[in-house]
C-alpha cells in the first residue's frame, strides 16, 4: 500500500524507524520487536539506509523480508551520497522490482572515513526525488524534513525552500527531524503551507530512554531539548528506569497534542526497541487516536 493513500485515512498512521541490523541475531530480534509491535496495527514501518557500508544491500532485504512475513508495509529509506546515478537508477529499479512502493528519497551525511568519490553523483534530496519520479513514476515517494532548520542552512526560510524544490520533485509526504518541543512543528507546518507546500507532515518523534545517547543524537542532528524537560533529565542521568518513565511521559504528551492539532500520525524513531513506542501508542490508542 501507498503511504499516501494511508495518510488520506481519518485515523492516524503510527509508523516505526527501524535501523538494519549487523549481525542474523540482530534481524532475528528485530523480527520479535516487529510481532510485539504488530497489535498496535502499524501503518507502515521504516528500514535506514546507511550511508556507505555493509549495512547497505540488508534494507531491500529487510523491507522484502517484512512485507512478506508480517504484513506490515514497510518502506526503505535511500542515500545518494557515495552513489553514482548510474547505481541510484539500478537501486530504485531493485527496489521497484521487489514489490516496494514507497522509498525515503534522501541525501544521506558522508560518513567520517569518507566516502569513494563519485562522477556523476547527485547533490540533493531533491535530485534523488526526481530521479525516482522519473524511472518510476508509481513510486510513492517521501522525504526528510527540519522544523528546526537543518543544520547547514544559513535561515531556516533558505532551508523551507529548498524543501518547496524537493516537494515540487515529487514528495508524497514528509517526515520530519526528531524534536522535543510542538511549537518548532506547529511554526514549521504553517510556514510550509504559506510557502505552497501541501504534502503531508509526519512528525517524528524520539522517545528518550537513554540520556547520554539522546544528548548525542540532539547534537548531531541539531534538535533542541527544552530548558525544563533537560533539568529533569539531568535530575535523572544515574536511573535507566527514571529516564525512561520521563521519557514515555513527555513524548506520550507531545504526540497527544500534535495528534489533537492535526497531525496526521506519529513516526517513531525506535532505535530497534519497542517497549516505549509500544507504551505511546497503546496510551493514544485507549485515548481515542
Ligand atoms: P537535502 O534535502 O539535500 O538537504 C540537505 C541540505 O541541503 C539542507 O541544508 C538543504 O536546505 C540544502 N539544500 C537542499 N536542496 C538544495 C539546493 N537545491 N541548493 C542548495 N541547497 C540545498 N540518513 C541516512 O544516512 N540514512 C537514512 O536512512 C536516513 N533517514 C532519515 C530519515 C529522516 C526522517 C530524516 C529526517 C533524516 C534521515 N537521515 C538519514 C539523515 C539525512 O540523510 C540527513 O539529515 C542529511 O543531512 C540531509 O538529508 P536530506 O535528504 O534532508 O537532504
Amino acid at each position: 500500500m501507498k503511504i499516501s493513500d494511508r495518510l488520506k485515512s481519518e485515523s492516524p498512521c503510527f509508523s516505526f524507524e527501524f535501523f538494519p541490523p549487523k549481525s542474523d541475531a540482530g534481524v532475528q530480534l528485530l523480527f520479535e520487536t516487529l510481532r510485539e509491535l504488530q497489535p498496535l496495527d502499524p501503518g507502515f514501518v521504516s528500514v535506514t539506509y546507511g550511508a556507505g557500508g555493509s549495512t547497505r544491500q540488508r534494507t531491500l532485504e529487510l523491507v522484502t523480508a517484512i512485507k512478506k512475513e508480517t504484513g506490515i508495509e514497510a518502506m526503505a529509506h535511500l542515500t545518494c551520497v557515495g552513489h553514482s546515478r548510474q547505481e541510484l537508477v539500478a537501486l530504485v529499479d531493485r527496489f521497484a522490482d521487489a514489490g516496494i512502493e514507497n522509498l525515503l528519497a534522501l541525501r544521506g551525511d558522508v560518513p567520517p572515513g569518507g566516502l569513494p568519490s563519485v562522477d556523476d553523483g547527485l547533490a540533493h534530496g531533491s535530485e534523488l526525488t526526481a530521479l525516482i519520479r522519473e524511472r518510476r513514476p508509481q513510486m510513492c515517494i517521501g522525504g526528510a524534513c527540519y522544523p528546526e532548520g537543518h543544520l547547514e542552512s544559513e535561515t531556516r526560510d533558505s532551508d523551507l525552500r529548498n524543501l518547496r524544490k524537493k516537494v515540487a520533485a515529487g514528495s508524497d509526504f514528509l517526515v520530519t527531524q526528531l524534536f522535543f518541543d510542538n511549537a518548532f512543528y506547529f511554526h514549521f507546518v504553517e510556514r510550509a503551507r504559506a510557502l505552497g507546500i501541501h504534502a503531508p507532515v509526519l512528525p517524528g518523534i524520539m522517545p528518550i530512554t537513554n540520556f547520554e545517547q539522546i544528548d548525542r543524537f540532539t547534537r548531531m542532528c541539531g534538535a533542541t531539548i527544552p530548558t525544563r524537560l533537560r533539568l529533569e533529565l539531568e535530575r535523572r542521568k544515574d536511573d535507566p528506569e527514571a529516564i525512561l518513565e520521563l521519557g514515555v511521559a513527555h513524548a506520550t504528551l507531545q504526540c497527544a497534542e500534535l495528534l489533537r492539532m492535526g497531525a496526521p500520525g506519529i513516526h517513531f524513531y525506535t532505535l530497534n526497541r519497542s517497549r516505549a513506542s509500544r507504551m505511546i501508542c497503546s496510551a493514544l490508542k485507549s485515548a481515542g487516536f
